[in-house]
């Protein structure tokens, strides 16, 4: 039973069994404490452990030069391996299906060569309607280069009218009528405005019926709600680490190929040498042949510095376990809901976007506010909260379950009380 107060935040904090990760973030502070940080949806907090680990790597060069490909306890010839098991683990995948390389965008696009291969009679994508813009920007642009009409080839799900988020029967029926039109079916696996989790493995399923291909931006479900890329049969997936990863501005991005793609050498893909048979990659040779797996798309040698702070927080990420993070990640919106809940029987003023069933979100609610929102916002920033303002009116905010607390929700939702 939630009790709406301060103690018992406090005594779910005594209680939580993550609570020692909260001592290995470094908070913004905001008058001499702790910000109530709940921006980990847009650039999660950087783990103390991380400058050591950008350090070292900093030394490794400095001392060994070129030498360091081959020398030390994380030679950098082999980096992109060191992220394969816990990688595989946050998604849901074979090791063989997993790559950390570049960004997001870039490999979105780099996925699109292999995966959108229109014809005049199948050349279509369904996608979010008011998807995140570089989505919207590297589909309409994809779309565009093979010829077609953006306007006629892409189509867009909007929820129904009245309503905040797309309905599951809604996006299959979509798909079965977009028939032996659809190409694609790209969405986000968690939908960056509303919070909505989709039903990723029924969208799979309803896509491979249509005799299409699906494939998802999980900017916004990685280290946020569980994945079984694998066993759903999802054909690729992108994500970024910078998000509920922790690992830093632009830090580098995940690949997910299905190993019934990654296994075959005659899929068409952009190439380049660390994508090349690694056995024979450095003698140079004439005429590209693909390592198994996702490891066929990589292109460059790795980018280290921003891998090695990815590392740091991959190996947090394995160490936990998602399970674990679920778990507390549905106690702390649980309880942020009913704290809201308190506020609105009062006097009704913050509508949470977000699907109510636990299931169809992860760690993130969207609150719609009235029309003073933004000076509400501006309000909760001066008062220490960190949160995400998004035009017109609406409020997201991450309750993380690596680092955020109850104390930290609690808080929150008594200055929304109090600025109301
Ligand atoms: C954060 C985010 C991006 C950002 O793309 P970058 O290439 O990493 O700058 C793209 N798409 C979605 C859905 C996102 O949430």
């Amino acid at each position: 039973m939630i009790k709406n107060t301060l103690s018992f935040a406090r005594e779910l904090d005594h209680k939580d069994p993550l609570r020692e990760y909260r001592e290995q973030f470094h908070f913004p502070q905001h008058n001499g404490k702790n910000t109530i940080y709940l921006c980990g949806n847009s650039l999660g907090l950087q783990p103390k452990a991380t400058k050591s680990a950008l350090i070292k790597e900093l030394d490794h060069w400095a001392e060994h030069g070129v030498e360091g490909h081959f020398r030390g306890e994380m030679p950098w010839m082999y980096y992109h391996k060191y992220f394969l098991e816990p990688a595989a683990g946050l998604v849901g995948a074979e090791e063989s299906e997993v790559v950390i390389m570049n960004t997001l965008t870039t490999n979105l696009h780099l996925m699109m060569v292999s995966f959108y291969r229109p014809t005049s009679q199948r050349y279509k994508i369904i996608m979010e309607g008011g998807a995140f813009p570089s989505d919207q920007y590297a589909m309409e642009s994809q779309v565009r280069f093979h010829g077609f009409d953006p306007q006629n080839a892409i189509i867009e799900l909007h929820p129904r009218e009245g309503e905040e988020t797309l309905r599951t029967s809604d996006i299959l029926k979509t798909i079965k009528e977009a028939g032996d039109e659809l190409a694609l079916v790209m969405l986000g696996g968690v939908n960056y405005y509303t919070g909505q989790f989709y039903d990723l493995k029924n969208i799979t399923k309803a896509g491979h019926q249509e005799g299409a291909i699906v494939g998802f931006d999980l900017a916004h479900a990685v280290g946020n709600v569980p994945l079984q890329l694998h066993d759903w049969n999802v054909d690729f997936a992108v994500w970024c680490s910078y998000k509920y990863l922790n690992s830093g501005p632009g830090g580098p991005s995940g690949v997910f190929v299905h190993e019934k793609h990654g296994n075959n050498p005659q899929l068409p893909r952009f190439a380049g040498w660390w994508g090349h048979n690694e056995s024979e990659r450095f003698q140079m040779k004439k005429g590209f042949i693909p390592m198994q797996g996702a490891a066929g798309w990589q292109l460059s040698n790795a980018q280290i510095f921003g891998m090695a702070a990815h590392k740091v927080s991959l190996d947090m990420f394995h160490k936990v376990g998602m399970e674990a993070l679920r778990e507390k990640s549905k106690k702390l919106l649980d309880f942020m809901e009913s704290l809201i809940q308190d506020i609105n029987e009062v006097s009704f003023k913050y509508n949470i976007i977000t699907p109510k069933n636990p299931e169809e979100r992860g760690s993130q609610l969207s609150i719609l506010t009235g029309d003073e929102g933004k000076q509400l916002f501006n309000d909760l920033t001066e008062h220490g909260v960190i949160a995400d303002w998004r035009e017109p009116n609406v409020i997201r905010v991450a309750a993380v379950p690596m680092y955020n607390s109850f104390e930290d929700v609690y808080r929150f939702v008594e200055l929304l009380e109090k600025f109301k």
